[in-house]
């Protein structure tokens, strides 16, 4: 097996040379003027080191990948009660569509899509005000991340607010079938500065081990999840986790992974690894387009896969 830090500076080099780096998200201005060149990898392993290359200490937008931490926290809340709101199967559609809420009378089809992640934040908000509710959320980050330096940026949740027309639409219209119980101004709070949290590369691949360990932090072997929590979370990841290209990602990656739009994907290979890779131009589905080829670069190099040895 070739070393980590070998297969990371040989993939941060062949994705330094790519001359199509695809087109960072233009629908508000902090991540617009986001420099398309830059590309960060970093991978925590099962002994307590995390392996770094390229821009692995740059902040950025993490976005959707946020959803997989609101979920693991409602989760950890209210228990598989979450079901009869969201649903577990992929949705074949773009993030952001309505057409497949309408016919199921406004329940999502799983809790990574944007609607599904609005009713997981609605659930979330429970009996507690949106403050607290965003509060558990960061906590719960900062401590799978052993980083209390992680933090919202409130210039990308107010323009997130200001642009977020289609958002507010999901919401009112799972509001209207009974689905959202809160407040849509206060679900899409909490919503839109969940997704504004900003982390570097680094900080993410270790928020991302308690998926990797069966739903442990291994250096310290604390619990996070239980094993099956953690299974279901890496489960609908590989089907869910890109959108419209999930199948394509499981196909050429073969691990569990969750993007978002500000060009970061986490990835996990269970039992060995935690991943997070970061380059700002997205794919027409609205994935980071050299993060996937690096993600598939990576796995083919450590014969790491969900698939088989
Ligand atoms: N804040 C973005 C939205 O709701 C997240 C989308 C994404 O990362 O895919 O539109």
């Amino acid at each position: 097996m070739p070393s980590l830090k070998a297969v990371l500076a040989e993939i941060v080099q062949e994705m330094a040379a790519q001359t199509d780096r695809g087109t960072v998200a233009s629908y508000i201005p902090e991540l617009a003027r986001v420099p398309v060149q830059h590309f960060g990898i970093a991978v925590a392993t099962a002994d307590g080191q995390v392996v770094c290359a390229g821009d692995a200490d740059t902040s950025f937008s993490i976005q959707s990948i946020s959803k997989v931490f609101t979920l693991t926290v409602v989760l950890g809340q209210i228990g598989d009660a979450l079901w009869q709101r969201v649903g577990r199967e992929p949705s074949g559609n773009a993030f952001n569509s309505i057409v497949q809420l309408e016919h199921e009378r406004g329940i999502p089809r799983n809790p990574f899509i944007n609607a599904g992640a609005i009713a997981v934040t609605d659930a979330l908000l429970g009996e507690s005000l949106p403050r607290e509710a965003l509060g558990s959320i960061l906590s719960f980050i900062r401590f799978v991340a052993g980083d209390e330096r992680i933090s919202i940026d409130k210039d990308v949740a107010r323009s997130e607010q200001e642009t977020g027309f289609l958002n507010a639409a999901l919401a009112n219209f799972m509001r209207a079938f009974g689905v959202l119980k809160h407040p849509v101004e206060h679900v899409l709070g909490v919503y839109f500065h969940h997704c504004a949290i900003a982390m570097t590369c680094r900080q993410l691949a270790m928020a991302g081990r308690y998926l990797a360990f069966s739903g442990r932090l291994p250096a310290s072997d604390t619990s996070v999840v239980s094993t099956d929590r953690a299974r279901r979370v890496n489960a609908l990841m590989l089907t869910c986790g890109h959108y419209d290209q999930s199948g394509d990602f499981a196909f050429r990656v073969g691990l569990p992974g969750k993007s978002g739009v500000g060009g970061g994907i986490l990835a996990v290979a269970p039992g060995t690894a935690s991943i997070a890779v970061w380059s700002p131009g997205l794919n027409q589905q609205g994935n980071s387009l050299l993060g996937t080829l690096a993600l598939e670069r990576l796995a083919k190099a450590m014969q790491w896969s969900v698939f088989g040895a």
